[in-house]
């Protein structure tokens, strides 16, 4: 682990801290407030106001009228929806600094590579949907008798969006776009680590001229605010990104109701396969991405790391040097690749799970433990000589930990891969055309990455299967969660 220099200031002011509803920033009916935190060094960053069960109220009203008036899915036209999430994209792409540098202090990731990962995806995610607006369209169907039936794409709705805090903007940008270009309206709920980005899209979605009450956004806690968008009888949809504990407890809430719609995003325990005869150079660099990126917090992380027996021991010396010299620190130095994990209960989470590794006898190759005394940073670490059945191997650490298993047959990796509850992504990496088929037809995972991974475009769906979740997000196929068939049928 190399120490980090060339560090800058952040010159960020926090601006947004209340409530966005109905087109106003408002307190929250209790008067509530809850502190945001700066990772890196644990301290208060502000104190942002506290969603309920009745500002969820107050918003979901707010978002039925603007529904019901029209004020957006029809007295505005479809190609004009476009044009405002364009423009939307363009204020977020002129206050790209800015909200690189609020999504640093508030989440922990590095500045630099908010600015070049996170920003440039969440505008080119808006631009996406902004271009579907006006091309979302029915089908005229040749029915028996003397009729004419078509079908009609509409807006499911009011929807209720929930998000997690390890891509703040990316996720606010991949729940809004679909909903928006679809024409629904919206009720959002923030992570409570990362509300700060989010509100200050909040600013500029005012700024681009969206009628009142199309997005409201409303930071708070799970239980609470989370859990009341999720049971509300008036919200058509639920759309949600988080852990599968919760998905489960989303999905129970929709039942109980009003059966809403729901679409889940939810963990994963990715395998990324390694050949013998893949490129080493870019194997290693590559499952080093895979884990380490967002500081281990990505749910499509590479997190079972199966490597051929004939090139394994290279593979492991290899991958621990390199975990060894990643730069873990400051987010606000350019040569950080690390920075610190959201809050405390994810580093007591982390660093619960090494040591559980440890005491399963896990091979400690790299790291292991804090790195500093102040913020939540932690040392990228490998375990080697990991087995399937090893609590590593089997729950989403959502941390800097490799855990890396060895394997010798194709048939052998491709039943293993498929041996967990998740099944949100993986990867092979081979120079063989007919392995690297074989996994990607074999293996159940929503999202196959072949020689590269984490590679991601606004068309391209992503998505889970088995427990990683339901519906698809991105692309055309992300469309499709947030509209409703009808059926028109006109005798002639
Ligand atoms: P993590 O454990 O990674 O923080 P969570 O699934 O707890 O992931 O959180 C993801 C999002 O879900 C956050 O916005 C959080 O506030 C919200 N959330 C947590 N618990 C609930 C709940 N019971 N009902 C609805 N939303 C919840």
């Amino acid at each position: 682990m190399a120490t980090a220099t060339q560090a800058f200031e952040p010159s960020v002011r926090v601006s947004a801290t209340q409530l966005l509803i109905n087109g106003k920033w408002v307190n929250s009916a209790s008067g509530k407030t809850f502190p945001t935190l700066n990772p890196a060094t644990g301290e208060v960053i502000t104190q942002v106001s506290e969603a309920d069960a009745v500002d969820v109220d107050r918003a979901v009203i707010a978002a039925r009228a603007a529904f019901e008036t029209g004020a957006w899915r029809r007295k505005m036209t479809a190609s004009q929806r476009g044009a405002m999430l364009n423009r939307l994209a363009d204020l977020i792409e002129k206050n790209a600094d800015e909200l690189a540098q609020l999504e640093s202090l508030d989440n922990g990731k590095p500045y630099h590579v908010a600015r070049a990962a996170d920003l440039p995806l969440t505008i080119a995610c808006y631009r996406y949907y902004a271009g579907w607006a006006d091309k979302i369209q029915g089908k005229t169907i040749p029915v028996n008798g003397n009729y004419f039936c078509y079908t009609k794409h509409e807006p499911v709705g009011v929807v209720g969006q929930i998000i997690p805090w390890n891509f703040p903007l990316l996720m606010q940008a991949w729940k809004l776009g679909p909903a928006l270009a679809t024409g629904c309206t919206v009720v959002m709920k923030p992570a409570e680590q990362t509300p700060l980005t989010a509100l200050r899209v909040g600013e500029l979605i005012m700024e681009a001229g969206f009628p009142d009450g199309v997005v409201n956004i409303l930071p708070g806690y799970g239980p609470t605010a989370g859990a009341s968008i999720a049971r509300h009888m008036d919200v058509d949809k639920v759309a949600f990104t988080g852990s599968t504990e919760v998905g489960h407890l989303i999905m129970r809430a929709a039942a109980d109701t009003n059966l809403k719609r729901v679409t889940l995003e939810l963990g994963g325990k990715s395998p990324n396969i390694v050949f013998a005869d893949a490129d080493m150079d870019a194997a290693i660099e590559g499952a080093h991405f895979a884990l380490f990126f967002n500081q281990g917090q990505c749910c499509c992380a590479g997190s079972r790391l199966f490597v051929e027996e004939k090139c394994y021991d290279e593979f492991v010396e290899r991958s621990a040097a390199r975990a060894k010299k990643r730069t873990v620190g400051n987010p606000f130095d350019k040569n950080t690749e690390q920075g610190p994990q959201v809050d405390q209960d994810q580093f007591d989470k982390v660093m619960g799970y090494i040591e559980k590794g440890k005491s399963e006898n896990a091979k400690l190759m790299a790291g292991g433990g804090r790195v500093g005394d102040k913020g939540y940073f932690i040392e990228p670490t490998v375990f080697a000589d990991v087995t399937d059945n090893m609590t590593i191997a089997q729950e989403e650490i959502f941390g800097p930990v490799m855990s890396i298993l060895k394997f010798k047959s194709v048939d052998e990796v491709a039943a293993r891969a498929n041996k967990s509850a998740y099944g949100l992504a993986a990867a092979v990496w081979t120079k063989d055309i007919s392995k690297a088929h074989a996994i990607a037809d074999s293996v159940r995972a929503g999202t196959v990455w072949v020689n590269c991974y984490d590679v991601f475009d606004a068309g391209a769906p992503f998505g889970g299967f088995k427990q990683s979740g339901i519906g698809r997000e991105l692309g055309e196929y992300g469309l499709a969660n947030y509209t409703e068939i009808k059926t028109v049928t006109v005798k002639l």
